[in-house]
């Protein structure tokens, strides 16, 4: 991909290259010192929004994963009485011992 360092402009907010010079839609001169400023800004910009949205992204997976695993709980809680095998004569002289 190619990675073109680009900022708004400080006029018009069109999103313009640092290489230039001058606005192409409003012809606003552009100064090099706060167009490197600027991208540096938007790059923190776009790190940020790119990190909210794996984070958003992450909590919607967890709800994917937390809500099987709470079901199979419950599920599972209903049949806490039951005895996971059947209970035979042999079980029971072993608990008695
Ligand atoms: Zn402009």
């Amino acid at each position: 991909m190619l990675n073109v360092p680009i900022f708004p402009c400080p006029s018009c907010h069109e999103f313009i290259s640092s290489s230039m010079t001058v606005c192409k839609y409003c012809s606003v001169p552009i100064d090099p010192q706060a167009a490197t400023t600027a991208v540096e800004l938007q790059d923190k910009v776009n790190r940020a929004c790119n990190d909210a949205s794996l984070v958003r992204n992450l909590a919607g997976a967890m709800w994917v994963l937390f809500c099987p695993s709470y079901s199979v709980l419950r599920v599972g809680g209903e049949h806490r009485d039951v005895p996971p095998f059947p209970f035979t004569a042999s079980t029971a002289n072993y608990v008695a011992s």
